[in-house]
């Protein structure tokens, strides 16, 4: 069901690059799509991304697009977001063949870390690509996703915060002084808001069920941390309205040189992940090529479409 979600957002690509014309996307994607094995019925599967990119192909918008494999960031590079101690710990209990339980419902296989150093690597290469080389949108295919690691334990099948790190090393870049982080999911950025609470370089707003895993939204209040709580059952009308102000306010407020969107889309109607009811439409207005909060957000902004999955 997963899997919808990733062919809904290719479709809405493919029409926004025929209705509009944006400029050039740099696609990010793993060398080998089936890196990080997790059991076969784990909802976190890697045939998520072999389905992203055969609906690429089956559009034709795999031609108009850059396509690049993930440079792999190393360890020490993780560092920059999580505790020293915690990277350790996770590089000595990664199992050698097999996999073993980091928590109870984030399987560590034989290859997970190398899949999570180049989920991790794309995006320091997507901001490299859009500071160096002028590409206006990065979107990266990666797994493990990351929004749910905390700087010092995993969570909610994510082991590296891909996001934050992207963030941190923005910030380590000429010009880059703030960064907003966009994370539309059904599930709290809780990993990413933690990493940043009271940060006044990064905003991050965070759009998710209420109440839903992780429930933990009201654990950091912080002026940088904006939480909007969907219900069950909402859909696309009473979605938009009452995400698009504080969206839009809040990060017109901060004025980001860099604004990353951290895009799960497990908030579709037909997910059984969660229970809010969006549609492919939706993730077209939440997205910025021309939809609605961000076309104003894109001026003067630089931005990555981070993909993460849950
Ligand atoms: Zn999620």
């Amino acid at each position: 069901m997963l899997t919808i979600n990733y062919l809904s957002y290719i479709d809405l690509l493919t029409k926004a690059q025929a209705k509009y014309c944006m400029s050039k996307t740099l696609f990010i994607h793993h060398s080998q799509f089936d890196q990080h094995s997790v059991p076969p019925s784990h909802p976190e599967s890697p045939l998520r991304n072999l389905a992203v990119e055969a609906k690429l192909r089956e559009s034709g918008l795999w031609q108009d697009l850059d396509v690049r494999f993930c440079q792999p960031t190393d360890k020490e590079k993780l560092k920059l977001v999580h505790t020293p101690g915690y990277i350790d710990q996770l590089y000595q209990i990664s199992p050698a063949k097999g996999m073993i339980l980091a928590d109870r419902d984030t399987p560590l296989a034989f290859d997970t870390l190398r899949a999570a150093e180049e989920a991790a690597g794309s995006g320091i290469q997507a901001v490299n690509s859009i500071l160096q080389e002028g590409y206006q949108n990065v979107f990266c295919a990666i797994r493990p996703p990351g929004h749910h690691a905390e700087p010092n334990k995993t969570m909610g099948f994510c082991f590296v915060n891909n996001i934050a790190l992207a963030a941190e090393y923005a910030l380590t870049q000429p010009g880059i002084n703030r960064v907003a982080i966009f994370d539309f999911d059904v599930h709290q950025a809780n990993g990413t808001i933690e990493a940043f609470k009271n940060r006044d370089d990064v905003l991050v707003v965070s759009t998710f069920q209420h109440p839903h895993y992780p429930n933990s939204h009201w654990s950091v209040n912080a002026e940088n941390i904006i939480n909007i709580p969907i219900e069950a059952e909402t859909a696309s009308t009473q979605f938009r309205r009452q995400v698009e102000t504080p969206v839009m306010a809040s990060i017109s407020r901060f004025k980001p040189d860099l604004i990353l969107v951290s895009a799960g889309f497990d908030a579709h109607t037909l997910d059984p992940m969660g229970e809010v009811d969006l549609i492919e439409d939706d993730f077209y207005w939440l997205t910025p090529n021309d939809s609605k909060p961000s076309q104003h957000l894109q001026q003067g902004s630089n931005r990555i479409h981070a993909r993460r999955g849950l």
